[in-house]
């Protein structure tokens, strides 16, 4: 049974270590501050008019990814399904007759071992998850910096003491933040642009127009740019990287396809959702922010684990 639940040892380490964790003050004050910001955002998005819908853990379709991940794979009544990664294709059908909507949903992603060492990855993480029928990408940017502003001046004003315990003064953001094409980005500081962008900003920072290789095949290509998508990434400041991604969406059945196949995936993966786009959707746009990041940026810390309750790092089975 070893293979499975790892020998008596190892849960007793496991059992141990997961206790001193939750009994670690910093853990406990990050913890709360992750509480708050839960609470403000959604405070935000329905006083925006968003509508929050339960999060989907398993399902036919998910996100495919753009970076190699362990398969989630479930096989059950005679077919397949995964445990959600995203849900990307749940949020462009769900928005079609709900119009705004948001989740806090619970994301798994079987990332592979040497993302343990980023400070910033989990197998198993919540994103804010927000999605609107018919905007554009820079309404739902310009969404996304009201949302993040509001969060953390309700921080500063309702939570001095939490953020006076991590000894962090954070800015008031100014609206708009700044912008720069993922091509200007990789002119200025080379290949991977994001540490030395993200370490040299001192305000979150929207990197735009990400080359189709990039990303997924769900972000729209612009019509009139080939290869280059309608999408964006925000980059938090002062090192601590990305924050979110997002985009709009492609919803025309002959771009969906001509995507999958320069994707190199097949049309079978994506069925569920080819039979959806047959019977025709509208365009939408949408982000994801990763509430762990999101905590883990405004405490300061340096590891993603020690905002979270019982953490899932890539290549250990923990509690
Ligand atoms: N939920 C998406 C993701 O995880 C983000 C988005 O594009 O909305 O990549
Ligand atoms: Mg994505």
């Amino acid at each position: 049974m070893e293979t499975i639940n790892k020998n008596e040892e190892y849960v007793k380490e496991e059992i141990t270590r997961s206790m001193q964790h939750l009994s670690d003050k910093r853990v406990q004050h990050a913890i709360k501050v992750q509480s708050y910001i839960r609470s403000y955002v959604t405070d935000f998005l329905r006083e925006a008019g968003y509508i929050e819908i339960a999060p989907i853990i398993i399902s036919p379709l998910t996100d495919p990814l753009n970076h190699p991940v362990y398969d989630p794979k479930i096989h059950a009544y005679g077919g397949d399904m995964w445990i959600t990664q995203s849900m990307i294709f749940h949020k462009q059908i769900a928005v079609q007759e709900l119009k705004k909507i948001f989740i806090m949903s619970p994301n798994v992603r079987l990332e592979t071992e040497e993302k343990s060492k980023s400070g910033r990855h989990l197998y198993e993480f919540t994103q804010i998850d927000v999605e609107a029928l018919e905007k554009s990408r820079e309404e739902m940017m310009s969404l996304a910096e009201d949302m993040i502003i509001y969060t953390i001046s309700r921080l500063k004003k309702e939570h001095k003491e939490e953020l006076e315990y991590f000894h962090r003064t954070l800015p008031d953001y100014a609206k708009p933040f700044p912008v720069i094409t993922f091509e200007e980005a990789e002119k200025k500081y080379g290949k991977g642009f994001e540490t030395p962008l993200s370490k040299e900003s001192s305000t979150p920072v929207w990197v735009v127009d990400i080359p189709l290789k990039e990303r997924e095949f769900y972000d729209r290509e612009y019509p009139e740019k080939p290869g280059i998508l309608r999408d964006m990434d925000l980059i938090w400041p002062e090192g601590f990287e990305e924050a979110s991604s997002g985009g709009e969406r492609e919803y025309e059945l002959s771009q969906i396809l001509d995507r999958i196949q320069k994707k190199g995936q097949t049309e079978e993966q994506f069925k569920w959702f080819i039979e959806l786009a047959k019977q025709g959707i509208k365009y939408t746009a949408g982000f994801g922010i990763g509430i762990e990041r999101f905590t883990r940026f405004v405490c300061g810390v340096e590891k993603i684990e020690d905002v979270t309750t019982f953490p899932k790092v890539p290549g250990r089975i923990s509690l």
